[in-house]
């Protein structure tokens, strides 16, 4: 074992980048500290432009082969990465739950299942993946789903190998090359990809993963005149940044951002499942980019809803996240915390009611908060809190309703409950919203596009769409044979 190697829980993680099917050590390192206990899990590689550009050369040079590659044999591949996360469920688990903090119950039941299916999805929807060849005046066009070159994909820590398999499958199925950086406050199972991606047999220099501070390491690679495509996840000042770095070579950019998505709750709606949705929005420590946090609730059912909500988020158990008991654990840094209560002690001194919650608690947690009396324009209405904080707005009627829920810069995703199909065509077909449930909340399938409006983002990706981003769609035009135009 090398002097790099980390163990966390008893598993092996490298401390390096991955460049060139090599570990690479930078001359300085970085703290990675768990938000569980506080405590320092290891010192990570600190990358520089150095490394970014040794990275993008790596996956430059492993380019040409690997989108040469058949079809049928990066879809092996990919499959037999697959293999590899499902027989280490539990490790990518546990070592996930101790960089980040969210459950551990839900990395080893739906997050690392789901890491693996990305790449059997991918996989499969490259084989199907193709347009029919039409006719003009005789000749043939046949379009082609050439593969980009390298991609760098920058990923955030609230779900790390999720997010960062959600890219890095499409991108390899597609036939490009990848240099993937995960978030600085969760490095470690972006380092356990990379080996088993190797032994998966994925050829050198086809995955590369560079460790470091966003601010250090991020402008060398997306100002890259090599790079093909961006694609990023996170949140929107650190996008826009990425935007006027990619800007130098107009690298194409997929941009998945921040939220405020509201859940609107009619009168006519099943109340009881209104509440579990609700209270749902608290999952991750309500570090989800998707999650409902504007409760929109109908006038004549706000008390009884409130009442009830209330009643489920106190039976909450908010504790260790490697507890299968427990429901909401910490939040993932002391600078992440501070924002949240930021925002909710300048909400309360602005004059909102917290029913519930409204502080901090021991060590990295924040009490389930729901904020009451807000105006529709206020900071904490407005702006991601990205921790358990929800707000509760009432609403008279269906118009009011759309207009409190388009009204924020954002337009990632909407929940509508209401027991009258009529309604919910009329209402969905109003929000801005890249998503939009129905009675139900977070159902999603790889074959959806998925993304968001305004602020929330540019562009989609699932199924096609991804395909549509990874590749370098060409059109050929073949003339009949003997064929002369003049
Ligand atoms: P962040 O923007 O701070 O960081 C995201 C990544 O960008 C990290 O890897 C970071 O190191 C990197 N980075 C920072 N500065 C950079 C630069 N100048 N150049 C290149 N890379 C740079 O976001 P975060 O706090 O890690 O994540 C939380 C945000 O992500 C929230 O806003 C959340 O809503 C959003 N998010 C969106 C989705 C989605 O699919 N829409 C999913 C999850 C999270």
């Amino acid at each position: 074992m090398s002097q790099h190697t980390i163990t966390v829980a008893g598993v092996a993680v490298d401390a390096r980048h991955w460049i060139g099917g090599e570990r690479v050590a930078s001359t300085r390192t970085f703290p990675d500290v768990s938000p569980i206990d506080g405590s320092t899990i290891g010192e990570i590689s600190r990358g520089t432009a150095t490394e970014a550009a040794a990275a993008v050369a790596a996956a430059k040079a492993a380019f040409p082969a690997w989108a040469a590659t058949s079809r049928a044999e990066r879809a092996r591949i990919l499959h037999a990465i697959a293999d590899g996360v499902e027989k280490r469920i539990e490790e990518l688990a546990i070592v996930e739950t101790t960089d980040n903090g969210a459950l551990l119950r839900s990395h080893r039941r739906g997050v690392m299942p789901r890491v693996a299916h990305n790449f059997r999805f991918f996989a499969d929807w490259l084989l199907q993946l193709d347009h029919e060849d039409f006719d003009t005046r005789g000749h043939t066009n046949h379009v082609s789903w050439d593969p980009a070159g390298p991609c760098v994909l920058i990923t955030p820590w609230n779900a790390p190998l999720m997010l960062a398999t959600w890219k890095v499958a499409p991108a390899l199925a597609a036939g490009n090359t990848v240099v993937l950086k995960p978030a600085e406050w969760s490095p470690l199972t972006a380092s356990l990809l990379a080996d088993i991606a190797a032994e998966a047999g994925l050829p050198a220099g086809v995955l590369n993963v560079v460790q470091g501070y966003g601010s250090e390491i991020g402008d060398a690679l997306t100002s890259h005149p090599d790079v093909r495509r961006i694609s990023f996840t996170g949140s929107v000042p650190t996008a826009k940044r990425i935007a006027e770095s990619a800007a130098a070579h107009l690298t194409p950019l997929s941009l998945e951002l921040g939220g405020k998505s509201p859940l609107l709750v009619f009168a006519d709606g099943d109340l009881d499942l209104a509440v579990d949705l609700a209270v749902e929005q608290y999952d991750n420590a309500g570090q989800v980019c998707l999650a409902g946090t504007r409760l929109l609730v109908e006038e004549p059912v706000a008390e009884e809803f409130t009442r009830r909500f209330v009643e489920r988020a106190s039976a909450l158990k908010q504790g260790d996240p490697r507890d299968e008991a427990t429901d909401i654990g910490p939040n993932i840094h002391p600078r992440q915390l501070e924002k949240i209560d930021g925002f909710v002690q300048r909400a309360l001194a602005a004059g909102a009611r917290a029913v519930i919650g409204g502080h901090r608690k021991e060590d990295q947690y924040y009490a389930p908060t729901l904020l009451t009396d807000v105006a529709p324009d206020a900071e904490i209405v407005q702006e991601e809190v990205f921790g358990p904080v929800l707000t509760l707005q009432t609403f008279t009627d269906e118009e009011e309703a759309v207009r409190l829920a388009n009204g924020t810069r954002f337009g990632l995703a909407a929940t509508v409950v209401t027991g009258d199909p009529e309604r919910a065509e009329r209402v969905t077909a109003r929000l801005v919203a890249g998503t939009v449930w129905v009675n139900c909340f977070f159902v999603r399938d790889l074959q959806a596009p998925f993304g968001g409006s305004r602020l929330s983002g540019v562009g989609r990706e699932g199924g096609t769409w991804s395909f549509d981003f990874y590749c370098d769609v060409k059109n050929t035009v073949t003339a009949p044979k003997g064929w002369k135009d003049h």
